[in-house]
Order: C-alpha cells, then sequence, then structure tokens
C-alpha cells in the first residue's frame, strides 16, 4: 500500500478552486520524490464539473457524491475521506487548508491514527521522512515536523504554488455511501454569507487590506472605494474580524487566509507577525500607517507615513485621474 491522494476541493457552485490546482503542484513534486503514485480525491454534491477539472496527471480519482453531504457534517465528509482513502491504498494524503477541511480533517487523522500537520507552507523527502514546514510561535519562525506514523497528512497552505493545469482524463471511481452515514448532528440552519464583491481574497492579483488603525467600521468606505477603483480583493487584519467592521472570512493571517498578490497594499496595520505570516508569498507591499516607526515598514517595499483617510482619498482620485 502506498501513492500521495489529494483531496480537491469544490467551492458552493461546483467549481474546483485554484488552490486545489496548487496542491496538485506540490502533490505531484512530492509523489515523484517518493516516486509513487498520485490520486485525486472529490467529496460534495454535484461534482461533474469539478470532475472534469481534476483528472490530468492523476493515476485515479475516487468521488464520493451524494445529497448526504448537504448540509454540510463532519461524519459524512470524514465516512467519505476514510472510504476513498481505504480504496486507494494511498498512504500520504494531503489537503488544502481551509475551510470547511480544517474541521474535518483532524476528526478523520484521529479516527484513523494518522500523524497530521497542518497549516504547511513546504513539504520534502529527506532520508524516507517526510518534512513538513509550517510558521510556529506566532509565524515568527519556521518549524520543520517529521511524520513518522505509517499513515500521513498534510493540511498546505498552497499559495505559493502554481496551478498545476490538469487537463486530461484518468480513471474515475465512485465510492458510494449509504445515505444515512451522514450525523448523529442535526442543522437546524444554515446561514450563507452574501457573496463579496470583486475578485476572491485567495486568488486576487491585487488585494488592500484595513487595519484597527482605520478606526472603525464608519471609516470603511475608505478601503473599499479603494478597492473598487484597483479592481482589488478587500482583506482585514484579526481585530477588524473580531470587532465585527468585516467578516471573518477576509481576515488574512495566520489563523486567516494566506494571501499570494503581485500587490498587497495594509493599510492601518501594524505588522505583526501573525498578521505578515498571511503574505509571505505577497510580491510587493505597501503600507499606509502614521507611524514612522510601525513594524510593517520593515516588510513593505514602499511605505507612505501619514493618516491612511487622507492618503487613500488623494491615491484613489489620481487613479482615476490617470485612468481618464
Ligand atoms: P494594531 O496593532 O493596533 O495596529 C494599528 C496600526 O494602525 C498602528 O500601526 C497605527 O500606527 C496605525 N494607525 C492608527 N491610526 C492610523 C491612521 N489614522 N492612519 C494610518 N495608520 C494609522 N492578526 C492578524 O491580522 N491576522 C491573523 O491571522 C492573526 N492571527 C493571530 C493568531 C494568534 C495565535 C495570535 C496570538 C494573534 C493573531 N493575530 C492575528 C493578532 C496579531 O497579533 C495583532 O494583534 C494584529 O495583527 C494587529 O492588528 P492591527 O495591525 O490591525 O492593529
Amino acid at each position: 500500500m502506498s501513492g500521495v491522494l489529494i483531496f480537491g476541493e469544490v467551492d458552493s457552485t461546483g467549481q474546483l478552486t485554484t488552490a486545489s490546482l496548487q496542491l496538485a503542484s506540490a502533490a505531484r513534486e512530492l509523489a515523484s520524490a517518493l516516486n509513487q503514485a498520485l490520486f485525486g480525491g472529490l467529496i460534495g454534491t454535484k461534482l461533474d464539473r469539478a470532475c472534469e477539472s481534476f483528472q490530468g496527471g492523476l493515476a485515479s480519482l475516487y468521488m464520493s457524491e451524494g445529497e448526504q453531504f448537504s448540509p454540510y457534517s463532519t461524519q459524512a465528509y470524514v465516512q467519505a475521506a476514510r472510504a476513498i482513502i481505504e480504496a486507494s491504498g494511498a498512504t500520504t494524503i494531503l489537503f488544502v487548508q481551509g475551510s470547511p477541511a480544517r474541521e474535518w480533517v483532524p476528526a478523520l487523522a484521529a479516527q484513523m491514527d494518522a500523524g497530521l500537520v497542518t497549516n504547511c507552507t513546504a513539504i520534502a523527502v529527506q532520508d524516507n521522512f517526510l518534512v513538513a514546514t509550517k510558521p510556529v510561535n506566532g509565524g515568527s519562525v519556521l518549524g520543520t515536523f517529521h511524520i513518522t506514523s505509517p499513515l500521513r497528512m498534510l493540511m498546505l497552505s498552497t499559495s505559493e504554488f502554481a496551478p498545476l493545469q490538469m487537463e486530461g482524463s484518468c480513471a474515475v471511481q465512485t465510492v458510494d455511501l449509504p445515505i444515512n452515514a451522514s450525523s448523529k448532528v442535526s442543522v437546524l440552519s444554515e446561514v450563507f454569507e452574501g457573496a463579496a464583491s470583486g475578485p476572491r481574497l485567495k486568488e486576487a492579483g491585487i488585494v488592500i487590506s484595513g487595519g484597527r488603525g482605520v478606526g472603525g467600521e464608519t471609516n470603511w468606505h475608505h478601503i473599499e472605494a479603494a478597492a473598487q477603483t484597483l479592481s482589488a480583493a478587500v482583506g482585514c487584519s484579526r481585530p477588524v474580524a473580531e470587532a465585527g467592521w468585516l467578516s471573518s472570512s477576509h481576515q488574512v493571517g495566520l489563523s486567516g487566509t494566506t494571501v499570494a498578490p503581485s500587490l498587497y497594499i495594509a493599510v492601518g496595520i501594524s505588522g505583526a507577525p501573525q498578521h505578515l505570516a498571511g503574505i509571505t508569498a505577497a510580491k510587493m507591499v505597501v503600507a499606509i500607517n502614521n507611524d514612522e516607526n510601525a513594524d510593517i515598514f520593515k516588510r513593505a517595499d514602499l511605505g507612505v507615513v501619514g493618516d491612511f483617510a487622507e492618503i487613500l482619498k488623494g491615491f484613489t482620485h489620481r487613479v482615476k485621474a490617470l485612468r481618464g
């Protein structure tokens, strides 16, 4: 029994996420270093489209599809993933570090007695050991972990990997679960966050993020206006999400989303290591802060010292004027 298995992530519209293709890219290198086959797994309700774009380069794709996955239930996902792992015979399993996997994967690892490292940023093979790297101590240090158990699981922050093109086809196998395999938990209601306008945070080329320095919800329109002008995605620091100025799905950092834009604009953000852990792959960082000694300027390629509202107003005005 051997092989590397990757679980694709499917969004609410049935589309395979870019993070899944980035995961495939990291997994392909790993499978080749281990000299093992690469398998895929998909779990969800409507998998037709995801299945089409998740086959090229795989030895086989295993799918578990059905109504038992909606509404979301940890138990149904754990059962399906377990069945797929057992059907494939894979012993190294990779997942995208995202929601809801961060909820069901630890339960799966515990149930299957697997060694699990979450939030990895790199994976390598050294002397036949699998070595995972991840930020620890609030993101200020990179730790390396050897997984010694026979079954090994890794959740990967994929933003630093280029997406793998997966055109082509492979054998597709269906893994059936009984419909009542769902859950001991009853879902009373589901609340969906309204779809955000503009690009998705994780995939955006430009991200503008606001921090506590923005001063409150009533000032947030400055960030929105700049984001609209630049066709950028909106992010935030943790205090902003905790204060409820923006939903936590916009939080960038160690306990939020990792991003990899060409341009990251940090507005009223001090530059704590936990925030910086989310932007290590950003190509250019611009910081706006009224404290010239703020740590964010150590990470920034360009910095502007002053009141953010004045600077952003002038900036959006200038960009609009340049565009005519
Ligand atoms: P502050 O540190 O308060 O900084 C505000 C900045 O705004 C200051 O630099 C100030 O000079 C500037 N400012 C004030 N007024 C203005 C103005 N008018 N114009 C311009 N600038 C102005 N944080 C995250 O962001 N993401 C995470 O994922 C995350 N995960 C964490 C996980 C753990 C386990 C822990 C312990 C912490 C985590 N944190 C995270 C919190 C982190 O440590 C910091 O507390 C947080 O990032 C600070 O947010 P901030 O920069 O918005 O606020």
